[in-house]
């Protein structure tokens, strides 16, 4: 059964789209949902003041996006907390006509993202491995990958695998109990449990909540803040759950080892178990995803304008998706044929605008760090020695040296005053790797491309 707290959760995001960041913050966070009580929902406001603003200025929009989620309600009912006793005793009408379409990403009891399933996950060389993980994690749960921890860029898959698992398990194991939080959320709500005595045992729910699942995934983990109660929560929520064999699954736009601040035992935690990365996918799956989303849209797009749209933007599978939807809507809006050369055109001037841009040192560093998203232009230019930043600043002055005609010396000086003989050096060193391994050379092949706007 989908909780009153779900359900208010799908509501505030439907809140926050109609309201001011600022009145979101002041008046609509702090209501906290109770029960559905005569087809109206029951919330308490902090105080009498805050009820009155909410409820003069606020209760429509409320009342309309709790009706996106619940066709059937007719009112808000706004009440303080000292009110809050009478309700608990017919706490627990059930909540039914629930607007499933309209709801996001649930949380307990599998409310995953329908549109994310391993059918519609394309595989190339650059997800294999994390999607093969997740495929044996999504069978077998807490048996053999425990954790899997999955880390790649942005945009690159890894929430639409954890939905995937998350599908998988609620369809052929649907007693298990999976639960999809980010780490924002998990730590939000666990500081509202820590600080929420006035409401009974928030700690023990939060607590029951997450330790008696039988997955876990915790998306976004390098949010994760640096308070000490956070992370002690998460370690022996980890703890407890891992040792009964129940399956733990992360994600991050980084590794382990660069989760920057990490309790060390936390992440002896998540290394322990399989580490699998997302890189930016080369070109034909690039071709493929588009393909298959152009199936599912039911339209009928010509390769060739596929692959000029997979060559504009490679390294963020979000954004790729987003162009090709805006060229259908813009068919659709203008009554043209997708495959129309003017429209496709026009929905691609942004990225046909960065052509006629003069390549300068800059603009090369620029496109490293979004191809390596860990990686700043301070790291670059920077002194650190780790293999996670030599690498993209060896191929950032590989990339300037073939790009730009500037003598070594002044190329050594812009990258933190280093010698010409180790500018020349890398040069060569990433030119022989480009000619022996593809890895190397498909990365180079597709930096350039961002640089080169194409
Ligand atoms: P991340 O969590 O890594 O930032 P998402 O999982 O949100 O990225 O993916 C961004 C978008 O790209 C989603 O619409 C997702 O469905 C799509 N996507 C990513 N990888 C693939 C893939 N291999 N095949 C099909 N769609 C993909
Ligand atoms: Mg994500």
């Amino acid at each position: 059964m989908i909780s009153i707290k779900q359900i208010w959760e799908n509501i505030l995001i439907e809140i926050q789209a109609k309201v001011t960041a600022l009145a979101y913050d002041s008046w609509i966070t702090d209501l906290k949902p109770i029960c559905i009580h005569n087809d109206s929902i029951v919330l308490i406001c902090e105080s009498k003041a805050k009820k009155s603003v909410v409820e003069n200025r606020y209760s429509d929009i409320i009342c309309e996006s709790c009706k996106k989620i619940l066709p059937n309600l007719s009112g808000v009912l706004f009440i303080l907390p000292e009110e809050k006793e009478h309700f608990e005793q017919i706490n627990e009408e059930p909540i039914d006509n629930v607007n499933s379409e309209n709801i996001i990403i649930g949380e307990e009891n599998n409310l995953f993202s329908p549109k994310c399933t391993f059918g519609n996950f394309i595989i190339g060389k650059s997800n294999e491995f994390a999607a093969a993980a997740s495929k044996a994690v999504a069978q077998n749960p807490g048996i053999k990958y425990n954790p899997l921890f999955i880390y790649g860029g942005v945009g690159l898959g890894k929430t639409h695998l954890l939905n995937a698992i998350g599908n998988h398990i609620k369809k052929t194991k649907p007693k298990l109990k999976c639960l999809y939080t980010s780490c924002e959320r998990f730590t939000n709500e666990l500081i509202e449990a820590l600080r929420g005595s006035r409401y009974n045992d928030e700690m023990k729910e939060f607590r029951k909540k997450y330790r008696s699942l039988d997955c876990l995934m915790i998306d976004d983990i390098q949010f994760i803040s640096k308070t000490v109660s956070t992370q002690e929560e998460l370690f022996h929520t980890f703890n407890d759950l891992y040792y009964q064999d129940k399956q733990i699954i992360i994600c991050s736009d980084r590794p382990p080892q660069e989760i920057v601040p990490l309790e060390e035992r936390l992440r002896t935690r998540f290394q322990g178990g399989v580490v699998a990365d997302i890189v930016a996918p080369d070109l034909e799956t690039r071709i493929a995803i588009l393909q298959s989303e152009a199936l599912t849209e039911k339209q009928n797009i010509d390769d060739e304008i596929l692959k000029l749209i997979a060559n504009k933007v490679p390294t963020n599978i979000r954004e790729m998706k987003g162009v090709l939807t805006k060229i259908i809507c813009f068919a659709q809006l203008t009554d043209k044929n997708v495959n129309d050369m003017d429209l496709i055109n026009s929905a691609l001037k942004e990225y046909n605008e960065d052509k006629a841009e003069i390549v300068d040192i800059d603009k090369i560093v620029d496109c490293v760090c979004r191809y390596y998203p860990n990686v700043t232009k301070a790291d670059l230019i920077g002194k650190k020695k780790n293999k996670e930043i030599i690498e993209p600043r060896q191929m950032c002055v590989y990339l300037v040296t073939e790009f730009l005609s500037m003598p070594l010396l002044a190329i050594g000086q812009y990258f933190g005053g280093r010698d010409h003989t180790t500018i020349m050096y890398t040069r060569d060193k990433i030119a022989h790797l480009s000619q022996t391994e593809p890895k190397i050379s498909a990365q180079i092949k597709d930096i350039k491309a961002m640089i080169l706007g194409k």
